[in-house]
């Protein structure tokens, strides 16, 4: 074991601390990351406070990490010491059930290991994530990234990225598709840069008038202030796909109605309270269907960077230090950010006697 300086919750109701956590001593198959940048997801809120029922604190959030390799194992293949590497929402899965064998390890019937809040299964401890200077990886959960980006604007790829990418393409958006996008936060941003990347034309839904210039720039086609009645009305049947990204509950029939024929609202945000159940009769008279989706496995998460790299995507970030990460905090659960915070790690506090 070897200790790093980390941020994290002691408590639900307690605000984030300077912390010293251990990571596990790098084993052969083990890639080692220096923490460069790591982006802070509404999922990181969520945990911190306990709103999905956790149970083990302290909790160090954090699964949007981009950094430097420090240290390879003698069985590591494909990286080097030197090389840009990030980590996302997973570092393990059970590698032989019928999803980790379709490369879909966030479905693993087993349980894939979380980035934070999960089990390691070499120690059996809590696994503690990004807001850290360092963690060790099995080299299969670690993910290239280009020398050419952004790191800092590339980071949020590694979450908000991937569970807009994972759903675009899993639903078909592509050209000739019109895809919506509800809520323009950390993966809204992602949705609309994405969409409009993979050729769709985009509807962005928000509920902050104030976002609609930002929408635009970002590359949505049309911005519909979800709260006017009359604007949600005329975007009736209009589109293929909704993505979904909103994280509290909130009336899914008026989103419905904007689907066409045959069309899918996708549930990604992850609201710790249930939404209101909308009029089946809006699914059923169009044949519409409700959906959810989860990240991204491994493998299509590196498609996702190659394809963010090959396009210029980047997100969108506001830079903070690892002592404004509270701050942060309150400033998403406002909807005041634009689009990511990114957390510097050169910022971090030292925790540990060097
Ligand atoms: P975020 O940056 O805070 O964005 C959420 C956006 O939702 C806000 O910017 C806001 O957009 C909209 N919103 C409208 N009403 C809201 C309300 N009452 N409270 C909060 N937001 C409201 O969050 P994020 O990091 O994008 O994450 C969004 C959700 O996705 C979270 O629940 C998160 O846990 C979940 N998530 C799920 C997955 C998955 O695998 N499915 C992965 C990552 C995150 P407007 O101002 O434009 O209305
Ligand atoms: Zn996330
Ligand atoms: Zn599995």
């Amino acid at each position: 074991m070897s200790q790093t300086s980390a941020f994290g919750a002691p408590a639900a109701d307690q605000p984030l601390i300077s912390l010293a956590i251990e990571r596990r001593e790098p084993g052969p198959r083990d890639v080692s990351i220096e923490i460069l940048y790591c982006g802070v997801c509404h999922s990181d809120l969520h945990t911190a406070r306990g709103e999905w029922g956790q149970s083990e604190w302290p909790i160090v959030p954090g699964h949007e990490i981009a950094g430097r390799v420090s240290a390879v194992g003698a069985e590591v293949e494909g990286f080097a010491v030197g090389d840009l590497a990030g980590v996302g929402c997973l570092v393990d899965s059970c590698r032989t059930c019928a999803s980790c064998a379709e490369d879909l390890e966030q479905y693993c019937e087993g349980g894939a290991t979380q980035t934070y809040s999960g089990v390691e299964k070499e120690t059996g401890r809590m696994t503690h994530g990004g807001y850290s200077n360092e963690i060790v990886v099995d080299q299969d959960f670690v993910l290239h990234i280009s020398a050419d980006v952004d790191l800092a604007a590339t980071a949020p790829l590694l979450c908000a990225g991937i569970t807009t990418y994972s759903p675009l393409r899993n639903w078909g958006a592509g050209p000739d598709t019109t895809v919506g996008v509800v809520g323009l936060g950390g993966l809204g941003h992602m949705a609309v840069k994405i969409a409009a990347a993979m050729g769709s034309k985009v509807t962005l839904f928000t509920t902050s008038p104030g976002k609609a210039d930002d929408a635009r720039t970002l590359g949505a086609d049309e911005v519909v202030i979800s709260t006017d009645p009359d604007a949600m009305a005329a975007a009736a049947q209009s589109l293929d796909l909704i993505v979904d990204t909103v994280a509290a509950p909130h009336d899914l029939g008026a989103f419905l109605n904007t689907l066409k024929r045959d069309g899918s609202l996708v549930l990604v945000g992850a609201p710790p309270e249930p939404h209101p159940s909308p009029q089946v009769f809006s699914l059923i008279m169009k044949r519409r269907s409700i959906a959810g989706s989860a990240i991204g496995g491994i493998a299509e998460t590196q498609e996702m960077l190659d394809f963010c790299a090959e396009h210029g995507v980047t997100s969108d970030v506001e830079m903070i230090s690892m002592d404004q990460i509270n701050e942060a905090y309150d400033r998403m659960e406002r909807g005041d950010v634009k689009f990511r915070f990114v957390i510097d790690m050169a910022s971090m506090p030292a925790a540990v006697a060097s």
